[in-house]
């Protein structure tokens, strides 16, 4: 095939020789202005810079009268062309450089959709609306469905009251108006062997679409009406007149866009298959192909697009889900080799007397999951390996005891353990209860959080610096600078998903080699947890305490508000506690806060003068914030009205009365999180949310609430509902979006992709190998530089 250079002193060549003939468009063969053009578009397609394409479409547009055009104009257009000619030549000379030095992946790739026949400029800025601009896009971009017009029955065969598919000219279409307020459309098509009315009510403006003599299909359920057959509502096509697509096949459906018809998106798909398609790289190694039985790329894309038969689809996305998952996995699996660094790990040999009497002094057993999980933590600290694991466990599971245990090996070893969460009062609240457990085996534990004295701040450093300090609990404050350790051998983080990658790491230089635990009620499907969390273990607390009874979950409208506040009254006379949560209403947390001040207000004001209300906001400062949590603890609050700074991890047995306002504005994952602050006892809890959700989807999510309180049902439920991205916040994580796959259906493809991409990284850790270029490249192509985006945790 002809380079670009070579097609360019194609283009030049005739130019001198129409000018000397005269401008009399016979310079070439078949005319000057038919060779150009078809050699620009030769040259075109074989350019992925914009600045070159846009030369060409200048161009093309220059020549595309020449013949129409009066010898003068001929004479002007020559010479503007001869300076287009020039640049395009400049470009080209320098555009070929830079492919030598670097580019791997075909132009394909990148080419921007508009260069395609038929798009241009206004379509591509369509196209781009549903995030088409490359090449490639537009071959990612699956169907949503596929009408199977290989089923056409001749109308005279189908039968009255089935599902049936049919194809004719349109002979006739008529508008009804029976009576005021209705209008019948009607349009008939006839092959030859009978005649098929689609009708519509009430929507005259189809009749525009249909001309006489069209070819249409109609597919749906046809009956038998006044002597004819009819099908109401028709699912209708039009076929294509250019006979570039062929009727009478599968065809596809997409999700489309005002001005952006099935017809034309089918046509593009189309082209860019046929001319392209044959250099579109292969990123699976022949082994891994064989190995599964999965498709070739290229016969993948064509076969999701235009498969023959239907069954042909599933095949083509599997490989195609594969592919995507393939990379994903291998991009984790980069990410987490950069990150895990190759020196031995701390061996925390310790005596267990000190764990051994912390348990007998517990006043509950240990329950099964948490001993099991407790094991697997206890092998990691005791080995050289550094630990790298996480443990989740629904709200309420008691991993906090777990997270204890762990700290007291690493002191017992001589160490120090440090345990990082996320919100202030979480921090003070581990604070509070370790130290009431865990002082009076003699150990010095330490709260460090931003709103501290700088008395007190600087005391806590110190001793954490000396290592006098054997556990300190706080916050991001943690992770400032002048904070260093004596012998830091342990990182907790709790709460995990609410801290990035970056910030594990610097608490955890903070030591050498620490190992790491992290902690997390979000219930994460095993498939996510493997994309998400790469290589870190796993360990699930998959039991609640004994005794627990499940939280009764109710949703009401804001109408019901007396209903609510009687119910509030009567759990609180009898003697428990409520929280009553407003949510984040505007971004700006001083709003928030002002509507939870207000709520306080009015209740304790109008609604409750006989009960005690606090009011907790993160605007509090450090020791306000403790003495309202501590007026609850003890009782001498009896309503808490909070903003959700209480989403995680607080912990008050009495409290059985969770009330969440405004609830369709939370997550499900944040409404199950809310949840969990009841139930923590024997008692009877309850949780009301307070909603009136505008859509289907918000009105789904709160049945889903009612009905489950079991954290990974809510949590696939949530999945399903919002996608992976959105579910785990996309930025947080850095998730690509996914094009093909899905994380929870292909959940098989996600391991066997991820057994595939970690034996590549086993051999290639940092894929310089020849046979790994592509691959590299996809990379760079879908995360960035370094994928400097994902959290593997
Ligand atoms: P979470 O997993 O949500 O962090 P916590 O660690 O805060 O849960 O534990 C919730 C409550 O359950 C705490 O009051 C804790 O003391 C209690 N708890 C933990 N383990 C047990 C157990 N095995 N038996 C009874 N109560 C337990
Ligand atoms: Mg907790």
């Amino acid at each position: 095939m002809a380079d670009k250079e070579e097609i360019l002193q194609k283009l030049l060549k005739p130019v001198g020789i129409e000018k000397k003939a005269g401008y009399n468009n016979s310079s070439v063969f078949g005319g000057f202005d038919n060779y150009i053009l078809q050699w620009l578009d030769r040259l075109a397609e074989l350019s992925s810079d914009e600045r070159v394409l846009e030369l060409i479409a200048d161009l093309k547009e220059l020549f595309s009268d020449y013949s129409r055009v009066q010898i003068k104009q001929r004479q002007k257009k020559l010479a503007a062309g001869q300076e287009l000619f020039n640049s395009l030549s400049n470009l080209i000379q320098e555009e070929t450089v830079e492919e030598d030095s670097m580019q791997r992946l075909p132009p394909i790739w990148q080419k921007s959709i508009r260069y395609v026949k038929g798009v241009g400029k206004k379509r591509a800025e369509k196209l781009a609306r549903l995030e088409i601009d490359t090449l490639r896009d537009m071959l990612f971009y699956i169907p949503r469905d596929y009408r199977d017009w290989s089923k056409n029955l001749p109308i005279r065969e189908l039968s009255p009251d089935s599902e049936v598919t049919a194809t004719g000219q349109v002979v006739d279409s008529t508008e009804l108006r029976p009576r005021k307020g209705l209008t019948i459309t009607k349009v008939i098509i006839s092959d030859n062997t009978g005649r098929l009315a689609g009708v519509w009510f009430n929507q005259s403006y189809i009749k525009q679409k249909f001309k006489p003599g069209m070819a249409v299909s109609f597919s749906g359920e046809v009956k038998q009406e006044y002597g004819e057959l009819q099908i109401t509502h028709p699912h209708y096509e039009i076929m294509d007149s250019d006979k570039e697509l062929d009727p009478g096949k599968i065809l596809p459906v997409y999700s489309t866009t005002q001005g952006l018809s099935q017809n034309l998106l089918r046509k593009i798909v189309s082209r860019i298959l046929k001319e392209h398609l044959d250099r579109f790289p292969e990123s699976l190694s022949p082994g891994i192909k064989d190995k599964y039985d999965l498709l070739d790329v290229k016969e993948a894309l064509y076969k999701i697009h235009f498969p023959d038969q239907i069954r042909e689809v599933k095949e083509a996305r599997q490989r195609l889900a594969f592919g995507e998952l393939f990379i994903l996995q291998l991009g984790i699996l980069l990410k987490k080799t950069d990150l895990l660094t190759e020196e031995e790990g701390l061996v925390h040999t310790g005596s267990d007397e000190l764990i051994t009497n912390f348990l007998s002094d517990l006043p509950f057993e240990l329950t099964s999951a948490q001993r099991r999980v407790w094991a697997e933590i206890k092998d990691n600290l005791e080995s050289s390996i550094v630990m790298n694991r996480l443990v989740q466990g629904d709200v309420g599971s008691g991993k906090t005891v777990v997270a204890t245990l762990a700290l007291l090996k690493a002191v017992s070893s001589g160490y120090q353990g440090a345990m990082m969460a996320p919100t202030e009062i979480l921090a003070e609240q581990h604070y509070l209860s370790l130290k009431e457990s865990l002082e009076e085996y003699g150990l010095q534990i330490g709260l460090l959080v931003g709103s501290l004295k700088k008395s007190e701040r600087k005391e806590v450093i110190a001793g954490i610096e000396s290592g006098e300090v054997d556990i300190v609990i706080g916050t991001h404050a943690l992770l400032q600078e002048e904070v260093s350790f004596a012998k830091l051998g342990l990182v907790i983080t709790d709460e995990q998903h609410r801290f990035g990658v970056r910030q594990r790491a610097i608490l955890k230089e903070k030591g050498e080699n620490p190992d790491v635990l992290v902690m997390t009620a979000t219930p994460i499907p095993r498939t996510l947890a493997l994309t998400l969390y790469g290589d870190l273990d796993l360990s699930v607390i998959d039991e609640l305490p004994p005794g627990r009874k499940p939280v009764i979950t109710e949703w009401r409208r804001e109408k019901d508000f007396d209903k609510i506040f009687d119910f509030i009254r009567q759990e609180v006379k009898s003697g428990r506690q409520a929280y009553i949560v407003c949510p984040l209403v505007e971004e700006s947390e001083e709003l928030d806060v002002r509507s939870a001040e207000n709520m306080a207000e009015k209740l304790d004001e109008d609604i409750f003068p006989e009960f005690k209300i606090g009011l907790l906001h993160g605007q509090l400062k450090t020791d306000e914030k403790e003495a309202v949590m501590e007026g609850f603890r003890s009782q001498q609050i009896d309503i808490l009205v909070s903003t959700t700074v209480i989403e995680v991890g607080v912990d008050v047995a009495n409290a059985t009365l969770m009330v969440i306002l405004d609830a369709q504005r939370f997550g499900l994952a944040q409404l199950h999180q809310l949840r969990g602050r009841v139930g923590r006892s024997e008692y009877q809890s309850y949780c009301i949310l307070v909603a009136d959700p505008g859509t289907e989807t918000g009105r789904e999510r709160m049945k889903i609430m009612t009905q489950s309180t079991d954290g990974f049902v809510i949590a696939e439920e949530d999945l399903q509902l919002r996608g992976p991205g959105e579910f785990f916040g996309t930025r947080q994580h850095g998730l690509p979006d996914l094009e093909v796959a899905d994380l929870l259906r292909d959940s098989r493809l996600v391991e066997l992709a991820r057994k595939e991409a970690r034996k590549v990284v086993d051999s290639d850790p940092k894929l310089q190998q020849e046979e790994h270029q592509l691959l590299a490249d996809l990379l760079q192509a879908k995360f960035g530089d370094g994928f400097e985006l994902i959290d593997v945790s």
